[in-house]
């Protein structure tokens, strides 16, 4: 191949394999730079293979510093590492943020074309929506990428249904539509019951494509200008209109900050001369979960993942779940936490109710990446994971060495803010009364808690909800904000 091109993209994953698709296709010449392999192997294909990734070679099998919102635990945190990047291993959860979140961080960095209405296009451009007889003004319909929703009939699919309502849930048939509140189906994007990773979904037939190559450092010139790149070992790849870094949230701040492009004084720690002084890697934030395991108490029945009555071949299509609801944190209770956290009672995250939290019900009992605590899956159980979706605490990523091959240091300070634990908190409670239901209508014996807990109820305390977090607290796999637009970058 040429060492030089009109573009070069570095990092192959999730949305460098879009960008080299959209810029091959408009007749650039473009080169596209992963460090993993390309590997469509059925254990990666596969949509119930996922969990079974953690710790492989499609992964950077990061640890986070130690974390005070976790009582001290490092956790493990994880990007893909193979063209497709993240998108060749995740879970396959495909939901659209709420339109309130746009438009803030729209009006945030003071550029409209953010918001939701203006950004609507393209999520409907991604798409082929599951149900062909959705709402063209929501959906689109001849998008590279298939979505499924509540496609597989399980054993608890209706009890489920009906828990979240005495719960007090309201239906929405529509939570990727805009506004996520209530319950309504869970979307994936699984086709045919094979991943779609972001290399075969958009072509990259017109891009040339270097695999297995890692890349050291960007060029810059006298005027600041990225010329091209330089691989670990030495080639060198010069671009004649721009070179765009895709190397995802844990990757990317590296990358820039090896570069020259960062802050200062962490630059020097490390001896590298500064070009632009700007908060690279700070901002970090990440998405923080914690799970609830239920025995069910009549396990035979075939309810969940590990009996063998579990066996229709559809479970294995997909994530054993089809419900998920979506809460703000109680308002009272949101604005006591941000005035703890000292938060401007002006803030857009206090104006209008927020999808802070949300919780859904798994037929396995599915603990995130960091918990110590492990239930077999035997078909005993299920759970009921909570996810924050908002974290207002913000951490950093920082270099350990000059080695490009290095793990950067991760610290994301998860719950760091009264904020966060508060929503938390309405998570983890809102979960407990969904399977205090089932309880009642004779699915479920009860929690199974850590070994020397107590089972918790929808009446526990606060303290013992926070107990619980620090405990079991895990990442969810959703990190960002290490480049923000803004600060790091512009909004173009
Ligand atoms: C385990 C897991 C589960 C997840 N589950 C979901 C889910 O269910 N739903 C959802 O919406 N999101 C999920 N996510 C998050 C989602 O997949 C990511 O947010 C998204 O894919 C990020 O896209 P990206 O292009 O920014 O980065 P990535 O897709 O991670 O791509 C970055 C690429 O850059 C490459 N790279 C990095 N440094 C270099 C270098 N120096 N030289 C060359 N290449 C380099 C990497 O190898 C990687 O391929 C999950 C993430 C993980 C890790």
């Amino acid at each position: 191949m040429s060492d030089s091109c009109e573009y070069i993209i570095c990092g192959g994953g999730t949305v460098g394999c879009v960008l080299a698709c959209r810029l091959s296709h408009a007749g650039h010449s473009v080169l596209i730079v992963e460090a993993g392999p390309e590997d469509y192997n059925e254990q990666i294909m596969s949509p119930v293979a996922a969990p079974h990734l953690h710790g492989t070679q499609f992964k950077y099998n990061m640890m986070t510093v130690e974390q005070p919102g976790l009582g001290g635990r490092s956790v493990p945190n994880h990007g893909g590492k193979l063209l497709s990047g993240s998108s060749g291993i995740n879970y396959g959860l495909w939901t659209r943020g709420h339109s309130v979140d746009y438009d803030a961080w729209a009006e945030l960095v003071g550029d409209n074309r953010w918001s939701y209405k203006n950004m609507l296009k393209y999520f409907k451009a991604t798409q082929t929506h599951y149900d062909p007889n959705g709402s063209p003004e929501k959906y689109g319909f001849s998008g590279p990428i298939t979505t499924t929703a509540a496609a597989r009939t399980y054993p608890l699919r209706e009890t489920i249904r009906e828990s979240m309502l005495v719960a007090g849930l309201e239906y929405n048939p529509d939570t990727n539509g805009g506004s996520p509140f209530g319950f309504g189906p869970f979307t994936e994007n699984w086709k045919d019951a094979q991943r779609q990773p972001a290399s075969k979904a958009y072509d990259l037939s017109k891009a040339t494509v270097l695999t297995n190559k890692a890349i050291a450092r960007i060029e810059l010139n006298e005027s600041k200008t990225a010329t091209g790149i330089v691989l670990i070992d030495g080639t060198r790849y010069a671009a004649t209109k721009e070179v765009l870094v895709t190397c995802g949230a844990l990757k990317t701040p590296q990358l820039l900050m090896l570069s020259g492009i960062g802050p200062q004084s962490h630059l020097a720690q490390h001896n590298i001369p500064t070009i632009a002084n700007l908060p690279v890697g700070e901002n970090y934030h990440d998405k923080i979960s914690a799970t609830f395991f239920w025995k069910l108490k009549n396990p035979e029945k075939g309810y969940a993942l590990g009996s063998p009555a579990f066996n229709k071949p559809e479970f294995r299509h997909g994530n054993p779940m089809e419900w998920v609801a979506t809460i703000s944190t109680p308002h009272e209770e949101l604005v006591k936490a941000a005035q703890a956290d000292n938060l401007d009672l002006r803030d857009p995250y206090l104006q209008e109710p927020r999808g802070n939290v949300e919780v859904m019900i798994a037929y396995a009992p599915i603990a995130g990446g960091g918990s110590e605590f492990r239930v077999p899956f035997d078909g005993k159980h299920i759970s009921s994971p909570v996810v924050l979706l908002l974290p207002t605490s913000r951490g950093s990523i920082t270099l350990a060495s000059t080695d490009p091959t290095a793990d950067p240091v991760l610290n994301p300070n998860y719950l760091g803010t009264e904020t966060d634990r508060a929503a938390m908190r309405a998570g983890m409670r809102l979960s407990l009364q969904i399977m205090e239901a089932d309880i009642a209508s004779g699915i479920v014996e009860g929690e199974t808690p850590l070994p020397g807990y107590e089972p918790l109820t929808s009446a526990c305390s606060d303290s013992d909800l926070d107990r619980r977090m620090q405990i079991v607290g895990s990442s969810f796999f959703q990190n960002a904000g290490t480049a923000a637009m803004g600060t790091v970058v512009d909004t173009q």
